[in-house]
């Protein structure tokens, strides 16, 4: 069976526009449990550290000063096929290409303020949720 866990952010366009309601509801109605939570910023050298594997790509200077820019809703989710499943419900990187129904479909305002981040891979999933959260956190 595939990993039970996968992290999210709810990013700072998101929070901002006061979505993160309706995000939350939508992640719960998709049947994943919410391990950990909270509101929380990142400074533009902890959005580095977070978008590391991302240094060499002409966005990253945009981006980690757009995820600094605001608060962020960082989650740990649980569900079978946790990863795999997640990407599904958000969507396309870019809103224009993504899904019908999905979450940045119908929250992101753009490639880069794109609402929503999910882990790639299980092994990504642990290591980004203990990017945020202690053991002692994850319940
Ligand atoms: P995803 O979040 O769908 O896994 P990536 O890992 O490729 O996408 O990129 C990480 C984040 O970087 C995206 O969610 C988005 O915020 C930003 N990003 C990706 N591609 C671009 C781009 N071409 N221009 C601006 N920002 C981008
Ligand atoms: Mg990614």
């Amino acid at each position: 069976m595939a990993g039970k866990r996968t992290f999210t952010m709810i990013k700072p366009d998101a929070v901002g526009a006061g979505n993160t309601g309706a995000i939350i509801k939508m992640i719960e109605e998709a049947g994943f449990k919410i391990v950990a939570m909270k509101k929380t910023y990142m400074s533009k050298e902890r959005a580095g550290q977070f978008y590391a594997v991302h240094k060499e790509r002409p966005f990253y200077e945009d981006l980690t000063n757009y995820m600094s820019s605001g608060a962020i809703v960082p989650m740990i989710l649980e569900k079978d096929n946790a990863v795999e499943d997640f990407r599904k419900l958000i969507g396309a990187t870019n809103p224009k290409e993504a899904a019908e129904g999905t979450i940045r479909k119908l929250f992101a305002e753009s490639i880069e303020a794109n609402a929503i981040h999910g882990s790639d891979s299980d092994e990504n999933a642990t290591i980004e949720g203990n990017f945020f959260f202690a053991e002692t956190e994850k319940f």
